[in-house]
């Protein structure tokens, strides 16, 4: 039945093919074990690409993250960069990275294609390499377009400092943003608070990723455990620029041991005290 699918894809009849391999799928007498198992992550691996050529890419999404978590892997080795485990599994984040891209969430599509890059290594694959050309150019595009059709732009220091049991230097990194939003005292409110949750989406997981400064991990500002996560509170002090300095962005990152747990929310209750503090001394002044 396989072998039929296999032949129906093969002359573009994805839609017979794809009920074919579902039938497979669908079979629940087919017997249990390792070798079986294999065999109907190729089958989904096949319905995945009738998905993919049908152009249904959040189904494809679905039987390929499937896929991935189903790899049979012996976990006291290294599979074989050859096995079928393997071959299964590089192929479903390459086909990953194609659908996210198609459907534009080319952040996810990096981090498929970046798995994919993990298995293959040195070795290099015009597939890969054309769809990151593909998807670089996309996410440049999407950038220039959201800040509104080539209007000038100044530097912009983006100044992270992260609260640590033992202090750290702060992370300053070098980013742009447009001059209508730093030589006012009121920019506009929508477009201030855009930039804010930009700059903290670009870099977050780079950021996650320093701990202390990229040798460890961070450690969680309350209890001290190792860091999963990050609360950030950026401020602006954009208008810095009408003083004749660089408009700057200072984001104060609380790194939590668990997203959403005790820490985390303690994190987040407590830069809103601060945060109400600040603007009622404003106020006051
Ligand atoms: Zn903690």
């Amino acid at each position: 039945m396989k072998e039929e699918a296999n032949d129906l894809y093969k002359r573009k009849s994805f839609t017979a093919a794809l009920d074919l391999y579902s039938k497979i799928l669908n079979n629940s007498e087919l017997p249990n074990g390792d070798c079986m198992m294999e065999f109907l992550r190729t089958v989904r691996s096949n319905r995945a690409a009738s998905y993919i050529a049908l152009e249904q890419y959040t189904q494809a999404v679905e039987d390929l993250r499937h896929i991935l978590s189903s790899a049979v892997h012996d976990a006291s080795s290294k599979p074989s960069p050859d096995s079928p485990t393997a071959t299964s599994t590089r192929k479903a984040h390459l086909r990953l990275a194609r659908c996210f891209y198609e459907l534009g969430k080319y952040e996810d599509a990096m981090k498929h294609l970046d798995a994919h890059r993990a298995f293959v290594g040195d070795r290099n694959v015009s597939e890969e390499k054309a769809l990151r050309d593909k998807i670089l150019k996309a996410q440049r595009n999407r950038q220039s377009g959201s800040s509104s059709t080539n209007e000038m732009t100044v530097p912009l220091k983006y100044v992270v400092k992260i609260s640590q049991p033992t202090p750290t230097a702060d992370i300053e990194l070098n980013e742009t943003v447009p001059l209508s939003l730093c030589n006012t005292r009121n920019p506009p409110e929508i477009q201030a608070k855009e930039l804010l949750v930009n700059l903290v989406k670009k870099h977050h997981a780079w950021l996650l990723k320093q701990g202390p400064l990229s040798g460890g991990a961070w450690k969680c500002w309350s209890c001290g455990k190792r860091a999963n996560g990050m609360v950030h509170t950026p401020a602006s002090y954009l208008h810095a620029y009408l003083e004749g300095n660089n408009a700057m962005v200072v984001d104060f990152v609380q790194p939590v041991c668990v997203d959403r747990g005790p820490c985390d929310r303690e994190a987040r209750k407590m830069m809103q005290e601060e945060m109400t503090m600040a603007a009622n001394i404003g106020r006051r002044g």
